[in-house]
This record gives C-alpha cells, sequence and structure tokens, in this order.
C-alpha cells in the first residue's frame, strides 16, 4: 500500500512536470508570436519535366530563444489547444505573401503552399478572410495553394466543401496533403474541388520494399492524371525512389533529396540560379540558330 501510494506521488509529480511544461510552452508561444520569432521556411517541389521549382510549401518553424529551432511536431498541437492556431496562420501567410513580392522582383512565377489544419478550417470566415487578405496585398490568390489533408476533408466534408469552392472560385490551388494515409472514400473525396493530389511520404517509402508499390502508386498517379490532378510525391530520399516516380509519370517530387526546408533567402537564391542557367541556355539556343 505505502510503495502504491509512493508510486502515485511519482505519476503524480510527472504529470504535473508535463502540465508545468505545456504551461510554459503555452506561455511562450503567445510571447513568441508577438515578439516575431516564428519564422516560415520553404521546401521546393521540382518538376520532373525539366527539373524546375514548380512551387514551395511553406512550413512553419519557431525559433525558441532557448530551446533553439522548432519544427511544428514540437508546437503545432499547443497552438491548437491553446487557440492560437488562427495567429499562426495568419503569420505563415503574412511572411509567404512578402517572400511571393521578393519572388515576384526576381521574375520567376512561384506558387506557395500553404498548411492549413482543421481548427483553421472550422472558421467559417476563413476563405473569405484569406481571399480579402490577398485583395488587400495586391496578391493574386493563384499565387497560393491552399493544403488539407484527406482527414480534415472528410471530417467536415460539407463546411469544408463550400469553403474550397469559394477558394477555388477566387482563383487558389488547392492540394490534398498526405494521400494515401487517411483511408478515404475516394468516390466523396473526389467531389472536392482540387486540382493537386500530394502522395504521402510512406508510401513513396514503400518503393523497393513493397512489391505492391510501385502498382499502387501507378494506379493512383493514373486516376489523378484522368481526373485532371497534379502529382506530386512527398517525402523522396532516394535516387531509387525518384527513378520510379520519373518511369510512373509522377509530375513533382518534393524531398529531402532535391531540397530541404530552407530560409526564404536560400530559395531566392535557387531561383536566381535556375533564372540564370535559363539564361545562358536560351543564349547557346540563339548561338546555335
Ligand atoms: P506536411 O504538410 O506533410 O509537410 C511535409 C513534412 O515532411 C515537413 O515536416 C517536411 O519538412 C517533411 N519532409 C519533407 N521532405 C522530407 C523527406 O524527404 N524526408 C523526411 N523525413 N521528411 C521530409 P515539418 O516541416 O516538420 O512539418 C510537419 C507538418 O506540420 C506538415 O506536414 C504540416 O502538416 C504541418 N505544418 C507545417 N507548417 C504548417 C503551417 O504553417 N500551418 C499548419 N496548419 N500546419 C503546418
Ligand atoms: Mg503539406
Ligand atoms: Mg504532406
Ligand atoms: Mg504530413
Amino acid at each position: 500500500k505505502t510503495q502504491g501510494r509512493s508510486r502515485l506521488v511519482i505519476f503524480d509529480q510527472t504529470m504535473r512536470d508535463k502540465a508545468v511544461k505545456r504551461a510554459r510552452m503555452t506561455a511562450d508561444l503567445v510571447a513568441g508570436l508577438d515578439r516575431g520569432e516564428l519564422e516560415v521556411h520553404f521546401q521546393p517541389k521540382i518538376r520532373l519535366s525539366d527539373g524546375s521549382i514548380s512551387s514551395v510549401e511553406a512550413l512553419v518553424r519557431w525559433r525558441h530563444p532557448e530551446l533553439g529551432l522548432l519544427t511544428p511536431g514540437e508546437f503545432l498541437e499547443i497552438a491548437a489547444e491553446s487557440g492560437l492556431l488562427p495567429k499562426l496562420g495568419q503569420e505563415v501567410v503574412r511572411q509567404s505573401a512578402e517572400c511571393l513580392k521578393t519572388w515576384k522582383k526576381i521574375g520567376l512565377p512561384l506558387v506557395v503552399a500553404i498548411n492549413i489544419c482543421p481548427g483553421q478550417f472550422a472558421n467559417e470566415k476563413f476563405a473569405d478572410s484569406f481571399i480579402l487578405f490577398c485583395l488587400s496585398q495586391e496578391i493574386s490568390p493563384a499565387d497560393f495553394e491552399i493544403e488539407l489533408t484527406e482527414t480534415v476533408a472528410m471530417a467536415n466534408f460539407v463546411k469544408v466543401r463550400r469553403q474550397l469552392e469559394r477558394l477555388k472560385a477566387a482563383g487558389f490551388g488547392i492540394a490534398i496533403d498526405d494521400y494515401g494515409i487517411g483511408y478515404s472514400n475516394l468516390s466523396q473525396l473526389y467531389h472536392l474541388p482540387f486540382d493537386h493530389l500530394k502522395i504521402d511520404k510512406s508510401i513513396i517509402d514503400s518503393i523497393g520494399n513493397d512489391p505492391n508499390a510501385e502498382v499502387l502508386i501507378s494506379s493512383v498517379i493514373d486516376v489523378a492524371h484522368r481526373l485532371g490532378h497534379f502529382v506530386t510525391a512527398e517525402g523522396v530520399e532516394t535516387e531509387r525512389q525518384l527513378d520510379v516516380l520519373r518511369r510512373l509519370g509522377c509530375d513533382s517530387v518534393q524531398g529531402y533529396l532535391t531540397g530541404r526546408p530552407v530560409p526564404a533567402a536560400e530559395i531566392s537564391r535557387l531561383l536566381e540560379a535556375q533564372m540564370a542557367s535559363r539564361a545562358q541556355h536560351s543564349m547557346s539556343l540563339e548561338r546555335q540558330a
């Protein structure tokens, strides 16, 4: 009994420590949002037809004063639980818009994909406020793409569809993220107005390990293409995966092999290099002519 009790005390202590840590992180995040500690990194998606950057995905990071650079897995849940998601989301869009303007000046058209989670879609005004924001910033909605997972889409189908239709009508691109792990009803998913399907990393990882992987991926790409969707493979890490995806007709890849998430300045550098090599290419074509 005594032992049992002391164990209970230890358990209690662990729970209390956790709660204290969480409360501190929440307070830090509230302050961090105001102090500008959130920064957006961007990961390129590479078009397989010509190797160019087709778009970049905005991935939020938190430069915590003591803990260093944190990834979403370490703070998104806290943000969601404490009602900070709308503010965090706005900050990501605001920074992305600034970057879009910079990249426009470099001269390459680039789409920025923004991740939206359930807490944000729950707000009925989400679509309208994003559209208004674009108007106020003189940014075309077509410069943005909304990424949502099939789980988000299916959980609140009618409401989500209504917002997606409004976004789509305004010109936003729409992508289904992490496709293949949500066990969704395909026929229902396909009633959503999306134009881009992103195959989840877990499926890409099975290339070379699971004999059925290629058949599965090939049929997903085939169906998506027949319906007019663009297909991206997520989490591509090896040349072998890249070769298979190329052979299966995948449109673009996103992964550590072709580019990790990096600060905006690094994307600018990549774009400038791409512009320079294009210019060189067209100059050598002119010389040949
Ligand atoms: P996601 O949208 O599926 O983003 C892809 C995640 O996979 C990113 O993790 C990216 O860094 C990682 N990744 C990309 N290529 C590779 C690879 O080759 N290997 C491996 N091992 N990982 C790869 P990250 O940045 O930690 O983000 C995790 C998730 O957090 C995202 O998954 C997204 O659902 C969410 N998230 C990120 N930024 C935001 C945001 O601004 N707002 C919201 N609501 N959610 C966000
Ligand atoms: Mg995503
Ligand atoms: Mg994803
Ligand atoms: Mg994911």
